[in-house]
Formats: structure tokens, sequence, C-alpha cells
């Protein structure tokens, strides 16, 4: 597999995030362990596909 990862700052949390790059897809998958966000984008057009985080999404939708 060719793909890179690294650690950035989690947006929901704070805490350590991973990023990983998939070739495959063209797309940035970032999650985190602490909060359960996740979030996918697309490495060409920065769209998101899908994303997730527990306190943001209660915040915007609840
Ligand atoms: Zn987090």
């Amino acid at each position: 597999m060719n793909h890179a990862s690294h650690i950035v700052n989690c947006p929901n949390c704070g805490g350590h995030a991973s990023r990983h790059f998939l070739n495959k897809e063209a797309l940035i998958r970032t999650q985190c362990p602490h909060c359960d966000y996740l979030m996918i984008t697309c490495s060409d057009t920065g769209n998101v596909v899908e994303a997730y985080a527990p306190g943001l999404v209660a915040a915007a939708y609840r």
C-alpha cells in the first residue's frame, strides 16, 4: 500500500487525530480516536465526502 498518515489536531476535541491519504480514491481521511470525529474529503476538489463529529453534530442539528 502506498499511503501516508500523520497526526493532526482534532478540530472537534483538540486531541491527536490521525490523517490518512488514500491514494486509490484520492481521499483524505481524518479520524480521532478520542471523540469519534471523522472527516473524509476529496483531495482533488476539497469536497467533504463524509463527516461525523459528535459534539458538532449535536450543536448543529439538535
Ligand atoms: Zn477528537
